[in-house]
C-alpha cells in the first residue's frame, strides 16, 4: 500500500495513455449537416419495414453471432456467397478488427490523407506504425508512384472511395496496382458509394482478389447510422479470421432485423439517394456562388469547401443560425475547410443563405 494518488491512466497500456473519451458534446441544433448522416424521413414502405423488424424481434434471446440471415441477403445483394460477408457494429467494429488481426505492433498501415480519421487513430491504439502517403493538397489526388512504395512494406493499405473528407472517388487502376505490384491486403471504404456514379465498387473484384477487401455500412445511404451496422466483403479465409476475433455478440438482434429489412427494402431509397445526388450538385453550385469559397467536387453525399476564418463561420453557423457543420480546419492539409453534409432542399437553402450573411455581410 502506497499514498500515491490513483492514477489509471498510469495503469494503461502505455500506447493508450493519451487517449480521451470521444464525447463531440454536440450543441443542440435546429440542422445537424455535421456527421454525413441521411437526413431524409425514411421512405414509406422502407420504414414501416423497418418498425415491424424491430416490433418482432424478441430481446430475451441471444443474437445469432454470424448474423447468417444478414449475411445471406447482403451476399444476395453483391452476388457473393454467404462466406465472403462478415457484418460488425458498424463499420468502426470492422476497422479496428481489420487493424486489430492483420498488423498490430511492428506492422505497417498505410492510407492517404486527408482521409478518415479512425484509420490512423486505431492504428496507434494498436501499435502499429502508421504510414501516411499525403494526397496533393489543391485536388486531393493521390502520389501513386509514393503509395505504391509505401505498400511495398504494408500489412494493410486502407483507400477511400469517395474518401471522406475530400470526396474525390478512387481511378481503379491505383487498386490494380496495388494487388499486381505489392503483397499488401487493400482494404476499398465504400461508406459513400451508394452517392458516387455506376461502377465506383470494386466489390466484384474480390472474388478474383483475395487480398482486396471492401468495407459498407448502413450508416449513410441507408439513414440508418443509430443502429450501428457495417460490413465487409472479403475472401472467406479472411471473414474467418475476422469471425474468430470478433465480440461475438456486437451486432445485437434489433440491428441484424433492422439491417435485413433494410437490406431486402434498399430498392425503396433509391428516390432517396437520387435527390440527394442532385442537391450536393445544387448545394456544390450554391456554395462556389458566395465570395471566398472553394468547393471540390464531390461524389459522396458530403462537400467540402474552404473559406475565410473557417473556424469563427462554424461557430457562428452554430451559435446565430442553430446550424452544424464539421470544421475541418484545424486538421493537417485542410486549412480553412468546413464539410457540410448534404441535407434536404430546405436544409441546403438555409446553410447556403447563413453562410452567405456570414461571409458577404448580406
Ligand atoms: C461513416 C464512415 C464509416 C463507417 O461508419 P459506421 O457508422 O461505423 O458504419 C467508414 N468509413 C468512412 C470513411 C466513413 O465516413
Amino acid at each position: 500500500m502506497t499514498d500515491t494518488p490513483f492514477e489509471a491512466k498510469a495503469r494503461a497500456r502505455e500506447a493508450l495513455q493519451t487517449f480521451e473519451p470521444y464525447d463531440p458534446a454536440f450543441t443542440p441544433s435546429k440542422i445537424n449537416l455535421s456527421a454525413n448522416e441521411n437526413t431524409y424521413s425514411l421512405p414509406e414502405g422502407y420504414g414501416r419495414a423497418l418498425a415491424e423488424a424491430m416490433a418482432s424481434t424478441a430481446l430475451n434471446r441471444y443474437p445469432d453471432p454470424m448474423a447468417n440471415e444478414l449475411r445471406d441477403a447482403i451476399a444476395e445483394r453483391h452476388g457473393v456467397e454467404r462466406r465472403a460477408i462478415i457484418v460488425g457494429n458498424g463499420g468502426d467494429e470492422l476497422l479496428f478488427n481489420l487493424l486489430f488481426t492483420f498488423c498490430g505492433p511492428g506492422k505497417r498501415l498505410v492510407s492517404c490523407p486527408p482521409d478518415f480519421s479512425e484509420y490512423a487513430l486505431f492504428a496507434q491504439m494498436n501499435e502499429v506504425d502508421y504510414v501516411p502517403v499525403w494526397r496533393r493538397l489543391d485536388d486531393f489526388s493521390l502520389d501513386v508512384e509514393a503509395l505504391v512504395e509505401a505498400a511495398c512494406d504494408a500489412a494493410l493499405v486502407i483507400l477511400t472511395s469517395p474518401n471522406n473528407p475530400t470526396g474525390d472517388v478512387l481511378d481503379h487502376a491505383v487498386i490494380r496496382r496495388l494487388l499486381d505490384e505489392t503483397d499488401a491486403l487493400v482494404l476499398v471504404d465504400e461508406a459513400y458509394v451508394e452517392f458516387a456514379p455506376e461502377g465506383t465498387s470494386v466489390v466484384s473484384w474480390v472474388a478474383d482478389n483475395p487480398r482486396l477487401m471492401v468495407l459498407r455500412t448502413l450508416s449513410k445511404a441507408f439513414g440508418l447510422a443509430g443502429l450501428r451496422c457495417g460490413y465487409l466483403v472479403a475472401a472467406p479465409e479472411v471473414v474467418d479470421m475476422l469471425g474468430a476475433i470478433r465480440q461475438i455478440y456486437s451486432v445485437d438482434v434489433l440491428a441484424q432485423a433492422v439491417a435485413l429489412a433494410a437490406i431486402r427494402k434498399r430498392d425503396l431509397l433509391v428516390p432517396t439517394i437520387e435527390k440527394i445526388v442532385s442537391e450536393r450538385e445544387r448545394l456544390g453550385v450554391s456554395l462556389s456562388g458566395i465570395e471566398g469559397v472553394t468547393v471540390w467536387p464531390s461524389a459522396a453525399n458530403f462537400v467540402l469547401a474552404r473559406m475565410r476564418d473557417a473556424a469563427q463561420v462554424r461557430a457562428r453557423l452554430r451559435d446565430e443560425h442553430s446550424i452544424l457543420v464539421r470544421d475541418f480546419s484545424a486538421a493537417p492539409g485542410l486549412e480553412g475547410c468546413l464539410r457540410i453534409t448534404v441535407g434536404t432542399p430546405e436544409e441546403n437553402d438555409c446553410v447556403v443563405s447563413a453562410l452567405t450573411t456570414l461571409l458577404e455581410g448580406k
